[in-house]
């Protein structure tokens, strides 16, 4: 199917970019790598009188220390992040995610800031990002503000975005003596998760100081089990508080029956994946691996 028709405008600077959105941001819809958006121009799900490409604009692609914390550029593309051999001690999460999206040349193309602002319950970023409690940072005509991930998922493909804001950067706190890990269940390789967990741990000396737990195709959103990161912090990782994390991160799940499994395995693959997550992260958070 052809998409229908609309104006298409590339701005070459972000200052230009939010000028357009100001003037015509209700009726518009912002384009990165056009993985996802153009699939949906095409079956006219969405109608935009007007695509703003931003996939030339300076500035915002690439991954980078700054301040304590890594500055994920919103034109970041996903191969960028899994090809970057510094963030697999830095930051193994990241990689590693980067790994499952899709297949090669949706990697290429697709950025991990549409990822994000294209909300889909099953993408793999929004997990990932609600472990590492990501800030989001977002750019209009009357400035910046920042938006913690735990509040920028909003529904299923809505975000705290508004029509006239860019997202420009991801920023993730980086501590000493943390990792992470992301499990995903697929029916094939380049499929959408069936299940999916992102684990983020940070150790002080044998106990857990602090958890994150995001969670993939189980909800309406990306999901953050909270009672489940609660439950870990200040607590040696034994195989009962491991357990005891899992057991209340599926409860937290919200997963529907569909083509690839029913609530309950979904719900069963949740506990399972909060477990070997956790293992994981904790051996890499005490550079065992
Ligand atoms: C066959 C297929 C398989 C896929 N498999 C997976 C998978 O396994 N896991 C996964 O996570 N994803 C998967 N994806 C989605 C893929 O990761 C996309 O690249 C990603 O969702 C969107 O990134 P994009 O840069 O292409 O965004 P676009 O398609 O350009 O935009 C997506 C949405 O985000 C908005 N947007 C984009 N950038 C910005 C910005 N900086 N500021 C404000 N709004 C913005 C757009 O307006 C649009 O609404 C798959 C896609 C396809 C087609």
């Amino acid at each position: 199917m052809f998409p229908a028709a609309f104006d298409y405008r590339a701005p070459s600077s972000l200052a230009e970019a939010v000028d357009i959105l100001r003037q015509r941001g209700e009726e518009a819809k912002v384009m990165a790598g056009g993985q996802s958006l153009i699939p949906l121009l095409k079956l006219r799900f969405s109608q935009p009188a007007l695509v703003v490409d931003i996939g030339r604009l300076p500035n915002l692609a690439g991954v980078e220390r700054k301040d304590g914390h890594l500055r994920v550029g919103a034109l970041t593309r996903h191969v960028q992040v899994e090809s970057n051999t510094d963030l697999r001690t830095l930051c193994p999460i990241l990689p590693e995610a980067a790994h499952w999206i899709a297949d090669p040349l949706i990697r290429n193309q697709g950025t991990v800031g549409g990822s994000v602002c294209h909300a889909d319950p099953q993408g793999d970023w929004g997990s990932v990002m609600l472990a590492l409690d990501a800030d989001f940072v977002a750019r209009s005509e009357s400035g910046e503000r920042t938006i913690k991930a735990a509040d920028f998922f909003q529904g299923p493909f809505t975000t705290a975005l508004r029509p006239d804001e860019v997202l420009t950067e991801i920023r993730i706190p980086l501590a000493a003596h943390s990792a992470g890990a992301y499990n995903k269940l697929e029916r094939k390789v380049g499929d959408f998760a069936t299940v999916a967990v992102a684990v983020q741990v940070e150790m002080n000396g044998d106990k857990i100081a602090k958890a994150g737990i995001g969670l993939t195709s189980v909800g309406d959103r990306n999901l953050k089990a909270r009672d489940a990161e609660k439950s870990l912090a200040g607590k040696q990782p034994t195989d009962e508080a491991i357990a005891e994390a899992a057991r209340l991160a599926a409860a937290a799940a919200e997963p529907k029956a569909d083509v690839r499994g029913s609530a309950e395995f979904k719900r069963d693959i949740v506990r399972v994946f909060v477990q070997r997550g956790l293992k994981t992260a904790v051996a890499r958070a005490r550079g065992g691996q």
